[in-house]
């Protein structure tokens, strides 16, 4: 069962080490955990629906509707536990064919409703919030429509329902021999669909590709009719219309369903642990080792402040000291340490040769590999970091984490730039905020950035989000005035809408509004997000 004011399965915990919650105690002070509404009085905050009874696969009880009214972004969960949720979609549509998403689209036409597509409910960045209208308001949810459509060997192609979830999809891969390969961290809940419109990044991205370059083609239907994106290995035809519909962020209609780029199961695929003694060492390794054109699936480097912190959570405090001793002998005497996870994939030969020439960039930078063991390690809780979010709220801190990219020259500055920000942004409530950061999403020209930031969640839910503001915009405004995107993964929503203009330029802006408006003349889909 989920939970229904947290992240993932409720019989899942993860527990905070002892040492865990001296740090923090350290860091930012002892929290204090604040009290959560009960589900029944959240339940009791949901209105009266503003809308004739419907029929059908339409629902109007408050759990569909309360569930439907967030996603995982910090205002979500502010809102979620302190009980201050206060717009809710008028009903909740679960159509199980294209036929029935057609007439939910006729029907909501008919009642004028805002209609707001739901796939796995995973948003980080306010996609999902209900807005202030008259208006009626239909989530549209794509959890009925999650199949396998089919399964095209011939041309490595899989078609599925859109509101399929990640361990689902790959299972029909998988039982066929072959793989997506998209793992973003919220893999077992968020959907394909999601993953599509919101231009999505999974952790082995740098083998597998980002979505955009998975989603081969699907069927979309807006307010004006349905779009079919054909599945072209290649176009010269003018612009790629799925390049519109990919970031559309639910502006565009409904994607009910999607072909997928498949690959066959590598016959390797491991992860090792290194590390760098210094964050200049490791960010020069890993552009080498990028540029080096080597059977990589991933790498993933965090900063000094990272690799403390993530040890100390994970309970791994002692290993720092075994660690540090071990890179003493091997010459590394006033190290920082900057954990790094190095994936490589492919046939054995391959992997082989490209490991070879991997240890030749890793030595040269003085990093020192400790093995499979920490990407095993890795590899078996990659979905599970973040329940810490469950636990540490209910000790009275607030974790959410931000991400940009930027090119290679730029990446370093900006990093220090947002961590900067971040660190302080609360300085006029003497509040610290500890902050640290990795780079996950790396590419010859450049990489992602990916912050994480904790700060005491406040005895009112008004001054926990006027911290979460000042600590969102100071960082907001560092990577705009960095160059970095305001979204390497997350998507825009309406936390990031204000900032968009900044990347896309005046012009840019228009032609969005008027691609919107011309396929929604009456602004109906999901309104409010991405831009005005
Ligand atoms: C713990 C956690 C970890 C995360 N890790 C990652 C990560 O590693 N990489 C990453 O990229 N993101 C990550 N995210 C963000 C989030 O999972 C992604 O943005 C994801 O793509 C959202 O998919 P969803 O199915 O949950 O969509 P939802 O949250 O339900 O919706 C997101 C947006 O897409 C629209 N939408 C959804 N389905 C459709 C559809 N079929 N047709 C039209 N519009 C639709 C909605 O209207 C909304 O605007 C993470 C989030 C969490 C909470």
């Amino acid at each position: 069962m989920q939970r229904w004011n947290g992240w993932g399965d409720e019989r899942i915990e993860k527990p905070l080490p002892k040492q865990a919650e001296t740090l923090l105690e350290q860091l930012v002070g002892p929290g204090t955990p604040p009290v959560n509404v009960s589900l029944e009085k959240m339940l009791g905050n949901v209105p009266e629906a503003n809308l004739p009874e419907p029929s059908g696969n339409i629902s109007t009880a408050a759990r569909d509707r309360f569930e439907h009214a967030h996603g995982q972004s910090m205002p979500d969960w502010v809102a979620m536990r302190f009980g201050t949720l206060k717009r809710f979609p008028d009903a909740v549509a679960y159509p199980t064919s294209e036929s029935e998403v057609e007439d939910v689209f006729t029907f909501a036409d008919k009642q004028k409703m805002i209609v707001i597509p739901y796939g796995g409910g995973t948003s980080v960045v306010g996609h999902l919030d209900v807005p202030e209208t008259d208006a009626p308001v239909l989530s549209l949810s794509l959890e009925r429509l999650n199949g396998l459509i089919e399964f095209d060997h011939h041309n490595r192609l899989a078609t599925f329902g859109a509101g399929v979830k990640g361990p689902d999809l790959e299972a029909a891969l998988r039982a066929n021999g072959y793989t997506l390969g998209h793992y973003p961290q919220s893999y077992d809940y968020s959907t394909l669909g999601g993953w599509v419109v919101t231009r999505s990044s999974g952790q082995q991205s740098l083998y597998y590709g980002r979505i955009e370059e998975m989603f081969a083609s699907g069927t979309a239907l807006t307010p004006r009719g349905k779009i079919e994106f054909p599945p072209y290995p290649a176009s010269a035809a003018g612009p790629d219309l799925r390049q519109i519909l990919l970031g559309s962020e639910g502006r565009m209609g409904v994607l009910t369903r999607a072909t997928v780029r498949i690959k066959r199961i590598p016959e390797k695929d491991d992860v090792y642990g290194v590390f760098f003694p210094t964050w200049e060492a490791a960010v020069h390794a890993v552009r080498e080792l990028v540029a080096a054109d080597l059977p990589l699936s991933m790498i993933r480097t965090s900063n000094p402040n990272e690799t403390y912190t993530n040890l100390f959570l994970a309970g791994h405090e002692t290993q720092i000291d075994l660690l540090k001793r071990y890179l003493r002998m091997r010459g590394l005497y006033d190290a920082v340490f900057c954990m790094t996870l190095i994936g490589f994939i492919g046939p054995s030969r391959q992997v082989a040769a490209g490991k070879q020439q991997a240890r030749r960039i890793i030595r040269k930078y003085k990093g020192v590999t400790v093995g499979k063991s920490m990407g095993d390690a890795w590899k078996k809780n990659r979905f599970l970091a973040p329940y810490l979010r469950n636990t540490l709220w209910d000790k009275g801190y607030a974790v959410d984490t931000l991400e940009t990219a930027t090119t290679w020259n730029k990446v370093t500055p900006t990093m220090k730039a947002i961590e900067s920000a971040i660190a302080n942004a609360l300085e006029e409530y003497g509040e610290t905020v500890h902050v640290f950061t990795h780079l996950s999403h790396v590419y010859s020209s450049g990489s992602s950035i990916y912050t994480t930031y904790l700060f005491r969640i406040a005895d009112t839910p008004e001054e926990t989000m006027e911290r979460w503001r000042k600590i969102k915009a100071s960082a907001s405004r560092e990577i705009v005035r960095a160059g970095g995107t305001i979204s390497h993964q997350h998507g825009v929503g309406t936390d990031h809408r204000q900032y968009l203009a900044a990347e896309k330029g005046e012009l840019g802006i228009d032609m969005l509004k008027n691609i919107f408006s011309h396929i929604d003349p009456q602004q109906r889909m999901n309104p409010g997000k991405l831009i005005e």
